[in-house]
């Protein structure tokens, strides 16, 4: 059987450890989720997130009354940052994340196993091609 592969086909996504997960030792947990899965690494860096790199990846929730504290926590300890990829990344990542809200989000996911808020909420990931090229570029330009 022939594997169609390419970076159109949403075949990368960002992914980010958020500073609670980090924070709790939950990295290596979480990674072994994605990896188990059978997607694949194609960058990971532990970075501390500035102002400037945290509005640019939120800049679509500006003016949501949610957003300083929003800003304040994805800046509030280092975060694992990763591009994942393999058919149906995207998707795939935010099956498994689980939804946004942590405590509405079904147990056996991320969020509903290791998370009961809203905005503590462990994990990132681009939610369509579009938003992965642009979360990609920010986060990982060189790649
Ligand atoms: P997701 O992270 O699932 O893609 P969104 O893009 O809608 O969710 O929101 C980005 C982040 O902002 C969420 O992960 C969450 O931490 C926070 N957030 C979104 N909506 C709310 C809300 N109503 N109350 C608190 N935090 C929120
Ligand atoms: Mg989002």
């Amino acid at each position: 059987m022939t594997q169609t592969f390419s970076a159109q086909n949403g075949s990368r996504t960002l992914v980010l450890l958020k500073p609670d997960a980090v924070e709790r030792g939950l990295t290596g947990a979480i990674l072994d989720r994605y990896l188990t899965k059978g997607l694949r690494l194609a960058a990971l860096e532990l970075r501390h997130v500035n102002q400037a790199l945290a509005s640019a990846h939120y800049s679509e929730h500006v003016g949501r009354d949610y957003y300083p504290t929003l800003i304040d926590f994805i800046t509030s300890g280092p975060v694992v940052a990763m591009v994942l990829e393999g058919e149906r990344a995207i998707d795939i990542v935010r099956l498994m994340n689980g939804a946004t809200d942590s405590a509405t989000a079904a147990p056996g996911t991320i969020r509903g196993d290791f998370s009961i808020y809203y905005q503590r909420n462990i994990v990132h990931a681009s939610d369509s091609p579009q938003t992965a090229a642009r979360e990609i570029g920010i986060w990982f330009p060189n790649l």
